[in-house]
């Protein structure tokens, strides 16, 4: 028994508040700290044209070097800083290191036209005040506006009325594009989504997954079939697509085949640090 603030405030000692309770509490203070200290990086992975394999992007993923922990991935700390309203300053952090990159990317590489895209939580896409977040990003690193994606997740968009609506289009009226991230496993409101100002949907990992070509035990190919509907829907609203999580030289040719535009995946490159865009890109001009 632990006596609490109050002389009838017990806090109960609960043998079920497991490990990883206390774990994950340690993990989140630890946070604000790690930011101070400059713990978090971010990696890049490659977005490339599955007409020619050139690379069109790289969208930003944010690890945290933890001094004794080693690198913790996005999974293990994105939600704990949306909880604590961390993602914040994080966001904010990650928005101006990427365009600082995308900056130095494009001024030693202009004719590539890399773009940089980076995912918003939805606790940053939906205050007006992430319109003047982006606008200073790009101000003060000199990254052109149309260098410039950011990924949103359906349930970020799709329950936007009103003032997140708004926001939206002042972000899109910044010249930047706007990406609806892991389509096909939110809640889309069709009638909602040609309303948006996106130019791109990304194509949720599990129905990419879900193709396995001829040989598959799936004999009616229903993944397949949905992937061929969701490029023929975005193409339908002018919207690019990408497909995420591309892992097999059969999944890329089925997806060439569904005329899907560009893919990201262990197939192409898996994320690494900023270096490695550079020899890519100075790969690419050879
Ligand atoms: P996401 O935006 O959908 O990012 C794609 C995830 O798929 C990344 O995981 C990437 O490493 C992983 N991936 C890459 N290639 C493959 C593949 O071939 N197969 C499979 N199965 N997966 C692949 P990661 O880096 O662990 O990021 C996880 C999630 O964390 C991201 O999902 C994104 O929602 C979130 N996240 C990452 N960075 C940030 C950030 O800076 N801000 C916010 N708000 N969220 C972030
Ligand atoms: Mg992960
Ligand atoms: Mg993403
Ligand atoms: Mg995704």
């Amino acid at each position: 028994w632990a006596k609490a603030e109050g002389r009838d405030r017990w806090a109960v000692y609960d043998p079920e508040r497991s490990a990883r309770d206390i774990a994950r509490s340690a993990l989140a203070a630890g946070l604000p700290v790690a930011l101070d200290r400059g713990e978090f990086v971010l990696h890049y992975q490659p977005i490339v044209s599955l007409l020619d394999g050139r690379m069109l992007a790289v969208e930003a993923l944010v690890r945290w070097q933890h001094p004794q922990l080693g690198l913790i991935g996005p999974d293990q700390f994105i939600g704990l800083a949306e909880e604590t309203g961390l993602i914040v300053r994080l966001g904010e952090w990650v928005l101006r290191q990427a365009c600082d990159d995308a900056q130095r990317w494009h001024a030693d590489f202009p004719d590539a036209r890399l773009v940089v895209s980076v995912n918003l939580a939805a606790r940053q896409a939906d205050r007006p005040a992430i319109v003047d977040t982006v606008a200073d990003a790009l101000a003060s690193t000199g990254l052109p506006a149309a260098l410039l994606q950011l990924e949103l997740t359906e349930s970020a968009v799709m329950g936007s009325a009103g003032e997140p609506l708004r926001t939206l289009h002042r972000l899109a009226a910044l010249g930047v594009r706007l990406a609806v991230d892991d389509f096909g496993t939110g809640y889309s409101n069709l009638a909602y989504l040609r309303r948006l100002p996106i130019t791109c949907l990304k194509l949720a990992g599990p129905f990419v997954e879900g193709i396995r070509g001829t040989e598959s035990a799936d004999a009616d190919h229903r993944d397949e079939r949905i992937v061929d509907a969701l490029v023929r829907l975005a193409h339908a609203l002018e919207l690019w697509v990408t497909a995420e999580a591309v892992e097999t030289e059969t999944q890329a040719e089925r997806l060439r085949a569904l005329r899907c535009d560009s893919a990201q995946g262990r197939l192409f490159g898996p994320p690494g640090p900023a270096e490695a865009v550079a020899a890519r890109l100075r790969g690419d001009e050879l």
